[in-house]
């Protein structure tokens, strides 16, 4: 018997090797795998008898396997397995490439379904690797919507569809925990018919009745936690922080150029609500490029002076080894002892001393546990639970939209002091639309720095199609020997590629020696080890690499001011607002930035989108502009980019669905206080 808490590698068929690929994707036990949802499906529910079939349509046939063999073929040196398939309409033959092991799986006489795309004549129809499966009332991979899941290189969706399958069995285990009436008001199917649903729907409607409900409890665990987390700030204490003039300008002063008046406005407001007795709740939203990180420097000054610490989380190594050092610069006017803290690296750059040095982890962890650190920057290993500060008071969160609810709230939670709940700022480009940003964030006030630093051309931004790449990379060359650096951005293809890891090694070689074999080029992508990031990183910035190639994994928040074109690949792919976000890694510094879109698609409406970008550079536009093209529950944009940690389902895109279950909450909290009893913002609404 398995129960929700069963780990994986307890389950049958799954051995040591796939229980790690499944932990990679963040599946540990039971429940984890009813929780793994599909991110799409292939609709198999088209039944047809075999004369019926129509070259080009998605159909599944049923019948019996005749003239099974393997044979190998003629060129290449690949397996062909081939068989006929027939039922009382007539048959079709079905041909597979590379999968030898079928003639074992199947055999003749056996009653199958087949499903795939239609291929051939239409008197001589013919299916090209077919998915198969042996016919019964109930079936997983054919003859249904099928559910395709997202997954790690080793792992095939047969494997986990049937992992996911058996873990179904015990779905009754699962509460429902919103009351009837709610429910019937609010057209919610009870929440284990929405969890066997969402794998295996039993049609279309079901499937978006399905969606809706688990879109319902992601969006109302969203704004719950806000309220409680507002009810929380407002009935609590915070260390009043002083501001102090003198250093505050003596930093100011030290930067190289003077503050925008959408910086100084922001760093105000920052600043006033810090000498407030009650923690401030703020939201810093800025385009990328705009300045953030110096406005942030200023709240942290505020902290140090005060002698109270500070945290600043960030969702990448290469961005938190950055932050180091532009903080470490930024800071110098002040006495101020900053560490690095992430899995790989731990370093402590004190001002005075204006050194930086190396510590073992566990002696930075005690020093900052002795208050012995200001400023703490780190990546998710700030979270774990031995650190732990001693009056942490100032909590930052940079890129806020890559982390969940959770992981801020986990931070705020080491202040080392039960008295006071620490200052926090998020700081975001969220890409979405100012009025959606408020249904998500109503509950947190708002600064926006809504312009750019003087001097900034606006980045030429040109569309590149399949024929004129030639030109693209002679300007390209031409850039880099005036001395600029260029990046070549690379979208993940493959779902099995969830690292880039491929997309960006099959371009570093294109590149390298085919392209530019004169240039000096690095690569960068989510599976090389922290230290070669952090190496090819350091090269970039000190420009002795021409050209970076990256996934748009790790793109994320990088500061190469001398860097002033982009490239883009197969730039359909992406979403307009995140396309807008890799357009400002270019845009740093007073020469001219350029971003070449690089397409290959010949398709009308994908280039019309492309171009949108042409010419409009307001963020929020283009997030606007993104909803409109792509519509509702479009997640690809999103996910090529880890956008919303907080949703797995639900995504930015549900509009009406988050202003929906925003009224839905309150009416929570209203009429039904007795079931949010056994609601934190710890456990949300998904029962553990
Ligand atoms: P983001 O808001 O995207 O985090 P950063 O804080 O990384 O932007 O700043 C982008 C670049 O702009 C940095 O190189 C920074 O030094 C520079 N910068 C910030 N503010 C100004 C300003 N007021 N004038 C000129 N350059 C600035
Ligand atoms: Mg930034």
């Amino acid at each position: 018997m398995i129960s929700l808490a069963t780990p994986v590698e307890n389950l049958t068929k799954v051995g040591k090797t796939v229980a790690a690929r499944l932990k990679r994707l963040g599946v540990f036990n039971v429940f984890d795998l009813i929780h793994y949802f599909p991110f799409r499906y292939d609709d198999f529910s088209n039944l047809k008898p075999i004369a019926q079939l129509q070259p080009g349509e998605t159909a599944t046939v049923r019948g019996k396997i005749e003239l099974l063999t393997n044979k190998r073929s003629f060129r290449k040196k690949m397996m062909i397995t081939e068989c006929f398939l027939s039922d009382e309409s007539g048959s079709v033959k079905a041909i597979w490439f590379g999968q030898p092991y079928i003639t074992k799986v199947l055999q003749n006489g056996d009653d199958v379904f087949f499903s795939g795309k239609v291929e051939g004549e239409l008197l001589s129809p013919a299916f090209t690797n077919p998915t198969y499966e042996k016919a019964s009332a109930d079936t997983t991979h054919t003859a249904r919507l099928v559910p395709i899941y997202s997954l790690t290189s080793g792992l095939t969706q047969k494997q986990i569809r049937f992992l996911i399958k058996h873990s179904l069995s015990i779905l009754s285990q699962i509460k429902e925990f919103l009351p009837d009436e709610f429910r019937k008001k609010h057209q919610l199917i009870n929440l284990t018919a929405a969890l066997g649903s969402i794998h295996f729907p039993e049609n279309k409607e079901r499937l978006s009745q399905a969606k809706r409900r688990l879109k319902y409890n992601e969006l109302l665990s969203f704004h719950l936690q806000n309220y409680f987390i507002k009810k929380d700030v407002e009935s609590s204490t915070a260390s009043a922080l002083e501001f102090r003039e003198k250093e505050t300008k003596e930093i100011v002063s030290n930067l190289g150029f003077t503050l925008t008046d959408a910086q100084k406005k922001a760093a105000w407001q920052i600043l006033k609500d810090m000498e407030k007795e009650r923690p401030m709740n703020r939201l810093l939203e800025g385009d990328v490029g705009s300045g953030k990180t110096v406005v942030a420097a200023l709240a942290i000054a505020a902290a140090s002076i005060n002698q109270k610490q500070a945290a600043l989380l960030a969702p990448t190594e290469i961005l938190a080894s950055q932050h180091f050092k532009t903080l470490s610069e930024l800071l110098k006017p002040i006495d101020c002892r900053i560490a690095l803290l992430t899995r790989s690296k731990q370093e402590v750059f004190k001002t005075k001393g204006q050194k930086a040095l190396k510590l073992a982890k566990g002696k930075l962890i005690k020093a900052v546990a002795e208050g012995e650190i200001d400023l703490v920057i780190g990546t998710q290993a700030l979270l774990q639970d031995k650190v732990d500060f001693k009056n942490l008071e100032l909590v930052i969160i940079d890129e806020q939209h890559r982390f969940g609810v959770e992981q801020r709230k986990a931070l705020r939670a080491k202040s080392g002091n039960s008295r006071t709940t620490p200052h926090l700022l998020s700081m975001t480009a969220t890409p979405i639309p100012r009025t959606l940003a408020l249904t998500l964030y109503g509950d947190l006030d708002f600064s926006i720095i809504d312009q750019l630093p003087p001097g900034r051309k606006k980045p030429v931004t040109k569309l590149v199609e399949a024929g004129n790449r030639e030109p693209a990379y002679e300007f390209i060359l031409e850039k880099i020997k005036e001395g600029r650096q260029a990046y070549v951005i690379c979208p993940l293809i493959e779902e099995s590629d969830k690292l880039g890891v491929k997309s960006a090694t099959e371009e570093y070689n294109k590149l390298t020696e085919e392209i530019f074999p004169q240039l000096k080029i690095g690569l960068l992508h989510g599976k090389l080890k922290p230290k070669d990031k952090e190496e090819v990183m350091d090269k970039f910035t000190k420009g002795d690499l021409n050209i970076l190639v990256a996934t748009s994994v790790v793109e994320v928040g990088i500061n190469v001011p001398n860097a002033s074109v982009m490239i883009i690949e197969s730039a359909e792919r992406f979403g307009l607002s995140q396309l807008h976000q890799f357009r400002g890694r270019v845009n740093r510094a007073e020469h001219q930035a350029y971003c070449l879109l690089f397409s290959e698609t010949a398709v009308e409406k994908s280039l019309n989108r492309l171009n949108v970008l042409v010419n409009c550079f307001d963020g929020f536009k283009l997030a606007e502009e993104d909803l409109k093209l792509r519509g509702t529950g479009s997640l690809a944009g999103t996910q090529q980019s880890g956008f919303y940690s907080d949703f797995k389902i639900a995504s930015f895109a549900d509009i009406r669905l988050i202003e929906e279950t925003k009224k839905a909450a309150e009416e929570l909290i209203k009429n039904y206080p007795e079931i949010l009893k056994n609601f934190s913002p710890k456990t949300s609404f998904h029962p553990e």
